[in-house]
């Protein structure tokens, strides 16, 4: 029998950066974790030493180690493998951060925006496994997307395809950040859902929400309004009734366009489970074509925080194949 091979699988988060050791088959063997430091060079230094860290205590042959795959949280440049830029963190503008790894560790490097490296690792080994054409979303702070269009994934003229939470979902809308009109996120990130929340609330006094939260209004997320809605509180429900039909309304443009078999959400967002997909399912259904449902499954995503390490395994493994095409 051959021998199993791994790689080292890196995911460069805003806050923290996971390692893992992962088999080509997807069993992660280890992971260890720090928080994504201010300065480049301490985060490329410091990547370079827990991956040397992994492989000792794992005593994985370096032989058996095909490469290194890292996921970015920010625009990245996948076939030169350079970092636009770093989200919330300066300095670390067109880095050709697998060439600086691949140099230092000799081994074939490379990256990937953190949504893309997500779909590639739901598309193999979590929800999306089977589908031939995907659109994959994760809901926090933002709403990053990855789409999947003949079993791979679709990246774009620019290299910056799947940025359905920059899809305008309203003629006249709020401006957001990208210098859009009306972008999806504004209406379905974390910070949005808060506030929707607190309109709703303004002048009561006796609400099960207020009730969770111990009447600290600076308390309450979305994972509070999941509660709540699940409890039957009519508030926080119409609060997920404007967030499943912000999304669905993005999702089923995106479905008419791409004609996908599955759309798999993610993120901290999607944790609020049913009381937020019935609306999504129900937007997308009054907005679409009965062709363009049939078949259609919109679940949540499988490998939650681990998809981003399964994920940077997965493209490694895709983009040695690629070369040898
Ligand atoms: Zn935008």
């Amino acid at each position: 029998m051959a021998r199993s091979k791994y790689i080292i699988a890196v995911d460069i988060g805003g806050t923290n950066t996971k390692l893992g050791m992962v088999s080509t088959n997807g069993r992660i063997l280890r992971t260890t974790s720090f928080p994504t430091c201010r300065r480049r060079g301490d985060v490329i230094d410091r990547v370079i030493k827990e991956a040397y860290g992994l492989v000792n205590s794992t005593h994985i042959r370096k032989r058996d180690i095909l490469g290194i795959g890292m996921g970015v949280a920010g625009p990245t440049d996948h076939s030169r493998g350079l970092i636009h830029h770093f989200v919330n963190v300066p300095g670390w503008r067109n880095t050709p951060l697998a060439r600086i790894v691949r140099s230092r560790t000799k081994l074939p490097t490379f990256i990937d925006n953190d949504v893309n490296v997500m779909t590639i690792g739901e598309l193999y080994f979590g929800a999306g496994r089977g589908a031939k054409n995907m659109i994959c979303l994760t809901l926090g702070t933002g709403v990053g997307g990855g789409v999947v269009i003949d079993g791979r994934l679709h990246r774009g003229s620019n290299l910056v395809a799947g940025e359905i939470g920059h899809m305008p979902i309203n003629v006249v809308g709020r401006k957001c950040n990208c210098g859009g009109i009306g972008c999806m996120e504004m209406y379905v990130g974390n910070k949005y859902i808060v506030e929707n929340a607190l309109r709703r609330l303004k002048g009561k006094k006796n609400s099960l929400i207020l009730k969770l939260i111990g009447g600290d209004r600076r308390k309450l997320t979305p994972e509070v309004l999941a509660i709540a809605a699940r409890r039957g509180d009519k508030t926080a429900n119409a609060v997920w009734a404007d967030t499943g039909l912000h999304l669905g309304v993005a999702i089923a443009a995106s479905v008419s366009l791409i004609n996908p078999e599955r759309v798999v959400i993610g993120g901290g967002v999607a944790g609020a489970g049913e009381v937020l997909f019935k609306h999504i399912r129900k937007a997308v259904e009054n907005r679409t074509m009965k062709e363009h449902r049939h078949g259609l499954r919109i679940v949540r995503a499988k490998l939650g925080s681990k998809a981003g390490l399964v994920g940077a395994m997965q493209l490694v493994k895709l983009s040695l194949k690629e070369r040898m095409e």
